[in-house]
């Protein structure tokens, strides 16, 4: 995965959600932590495992592929 800031190759890496599902919601249907989880947003750790992500040093941004 090449950074899409820089254009330099970003480090891979996972992201363990703790205990619970981690989701990507939009900032238009986000109505607080409580409600989240009737939200329909995008499952970021879809089999438990881990969410595959990528780092950019010199950007500080991950890159998560859903
Ligand atoms: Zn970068």
């Amino acid at each position: 995965m090449v950074c899409p800031y820089c254009g330099k190759e970003m480090e891979k890496g996972i992201i363990h959600g703790d205990r619970y599902k981690l989701k990507w919601i939009s900032d238009k249907k986000d109505k607080g932590p409580l409600l989240q989880m009737f939200t329909k947003g995008i499952d970021l750790d879809k089999d438990g495992s881990g969410i595959e992500a990528y780092y950019c040093e010199i950007d500080e941004i991950v890159l998560i592929k859903t």
